[in-house]
């Protein structure tokens, strides 16, 4: 049975879900329509930068999806490769983290 404190976080996570894909979609497009002339540095930055985002979107829902899966098996905030718990500052800054501080270090 999921906790209180589970749906908490499956709520939250499902709102940050919805955010993510929204925001992901917009680069998306901007990326896939590159807005700009040639010579124009300016638009060709700005379109750089939505390639960008949207990879660091891509990944950022990945997480999300991966922290939801664990959170409805009530293994939110438990560390996916050491199993260890994450400590709580690190999961108020990243709430779809699925790694602690020691094992994000290692694969960074
Ligand atoms: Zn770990």
């Amino acid at each position: 049975m999921p906790t209180h404190r589970t749906r908490r976080i499956v709520e939250i996570l499902k709102q940050e879900l919805v955010e993510a894909r929204k925001e992901l979609e917009d680069y998306q497009a901007q990326a896939e329509q590159p807005d700009f002339e040639m010579g124009d540095a300016e638009g060709y930055s700005t379109w750089q930068a939505a390639v960008a985002l949207q990879g660091h979107l891509e990944q950022e829902v990945e997480e999300i999806e991966r922290a939801l899966d664990r959170a409805e098996q009530g293994l939110y905030g438990t560390c996916e490769a050491c199993g260890e718990a994450i400590g709580a500052a690190r999961l108020h800054a990243l709430p779809y983290t699925t790694l602690c501080v020691r094992c994000a270090a290692k694969t960074a």
